[in-house]
């Protein structure tokens, strides 16, 4: 089985990864909040996650993979201060939590198909596994890691032997983070005390509580991702993922859970996605312009020129987003997908792949994305295929394989995506090339008349020939 190494932010360095059982991977992703639309930040941590699960599958192993969709409680700063982000959605709109999270959540996957992210085998939506939840923070009160004080559970954080294992924070750092407007929770024991309950609260008109041990309420953030991954997952997971700013306290949170739950080590990956900034510095949902999918198509975009755009840079660097930079990637994916055509259609009828050119390719293509998920290599591999010295057909069956993984429907007819088929005029300007070296210059003006009668012109440019709209 081929090795594929990641930054590991429990340990700090880049690591392979070495499954629990062999051969097999077990994959958490923390869902979206249903509140709101996606954002294309949110959705860069989403395309690195898929592509991550995709190489894995790529280089053989089995994948199991679970998301939550948090659509009850997760509120809007640390732990339970703050705003409650469905309830915040539900008076923005008038409407119930319910209708948001439901809305919301068709949009996300919606977006994820646009941009050629798999959906996740298991999805479970908070709501759904209340009993779990439940089930889940008695043990801990049984087992002494939780306390009642005020109405609420809280999980008592002084407990756990080694609370900040992923951060290697101090408790004192914590405290710069602490925001002024923030009041302190009386009920806690430690101020990184956190509710895994919710009777009472500042949100007295939370629409969705359920019955429970401790009365009429609704369970807190972080123990949504504990208890779905340890029901569908299993005790030992293999890599969890979310976006960087998940690692404190959300991800924290779950460790000390998790692993007070079970009585040993969770999970042993952390794999956090830096990430995108607009040039404010932050990627907002209410200020400014809020760019999403439908905007990205609205201005004319192709989504999956964003994909190619994230592809194109290494996952744990932050990235700036700005229209001149997704122009760039934009022209690149036009380009690609030209010249992909351009090889389907030199491909020779009843002409086969050689199948161990396509399996050498395969094992350098794991060799170099798997080498930290370095995608940005992986396209560079991508153009050489293209420039090498194979046989159209092997080319093809080669770009198909990292098309498994890079998702960006390298070898799939524009026609087919909604957009215009050029795969036809593609076909005329080889077929024109071909009588341009013959000296033919009859056929290849004949050619670029039959081209501009189907409304573009022929750009003869150093890369070579290109369409025009006219
Ligand atoms: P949320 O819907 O707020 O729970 O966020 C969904 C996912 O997006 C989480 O994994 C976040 O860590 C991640 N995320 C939030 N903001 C950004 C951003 N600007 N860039 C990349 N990922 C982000
Ligand atoms: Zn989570």
């Amino acid at each position: 089985m081929n090795e594929i190494s990641i930054y590991n932010t429990a340990s700090r360095r880049v690591e392979t990864v070495v499954p629990h059982e062999a051969g097999k991977i077990t994959m958490y992703t923390c869902g979206p909040t249903v509140y709101h639309f996606a954002h294309i930040g949110n959705l860069r941590t989403y395309i690195m996650e898929d592509v991550l699960e995709k190489l894995f599958r790529f280089a053989g192993y089995e994948v199991h993979r679970a998301m939550n969709i948090t659509d009850v409680g997760h509120l809007t700063s640390d732990a339970d201060t703050g705003a409650d982000k469905m309830l915040e959605g539900a008076r923005r709109e008038g409407k119930t939590a319910m209708q948001i999270a439901e809305f919301y959540t068709k949009a996300f996957f919606s977006d994820c198909e646009k941009l050629n992210i798999a959906k996740p085998e298991t999805v479970i939506s908070a709501t759904s596994c209340i009993a779990d939840f439940i089930k889940l923070i008695e043990i801990l009160l049984e087992k002494g890691y939780a306390y009642l004080s005020g109405g609420n559970v809280y999980f008592d954080t002084s407990k756990v032997k080694d609370y900040y294992v992923l951060t290697g924070h101090s408790a004192d750092d914590l405290l710069t983070g602490v925001r002024e407007d923030v009041t302190e929770d009386t009920n806690k024991r430690n101020k990184t005390d956190f509710v895994l309950w919710f009777t009472t609260s500042k949100f007295g008109e939370q629409e969705l509580r359920w019955d429970s041990p401790w009365g009429f309420g609704y369970p807190g953030w972080h123990i949504e991702c504990s208890a779905i991954s340890l029901k569908h997952l299993g005790e030992y997971l293999d890599i969890h993922c979310g976006g960087v700013d998940n690692i404190f306290p959300h991800h924290t949170n779950e460790i000390a859970q998790s692993e007070a739950a079970i009585g040993h080590e969770w999970c042993r990956y952390w794999f956090h996605p830096r990430h995108l900034n607009d040039a404010s510095g932050k990627m907002s949902k209410s200020k400014g312009e809020f760019l999403t999918v439908s905007l990205l198509e609205k201005k004319g975009y192709n989504p999956l020129a964003y994909r190619l755009f994230c592809l194109q840079s290494h996952y744990m660097k932050q990235l700036v987003f700005t229209f001149e930079s997704l122009d760039n990637a934009a022209s690149a994916y036009d380009k690609l997908k030209g010249r992909v055509a351009a090889l389907k259609a030199s491909v020779k009828g009843g002409e086969a792949a050689d199948g161990a050119a396509v399996k050498e390719y395969h094992d350098r293509f794991i060799a170099v994305v798997g080498n930290d998920l370095n995608t940005s290599l992986g396209l560079t591999l991508l153009y050489d295929v293209l420039k090498a010295d194979i046989d159209p057909a092997t080319k093809c069956a080669i770009i198909a394989d990292f098309d498994t993984v890079l998702s960006l429907d390298l070898l799939k007819d524009r026609g087919e995506d909604g957009g215009e088929d050029l795969s036809e005029l593609e076909e005329l300007l080889i077929k024109r090339a071909e009588a341009k070296r013959n000296r033919d210059w009859a056929a290849a003006d004949a050619i670029r008349d039959r081209v501009k009668e189907a409304g573009y012109a022929i750009l003869d440019t150093p890369e070579g020939a290109k369409l025009k709209k006219l």
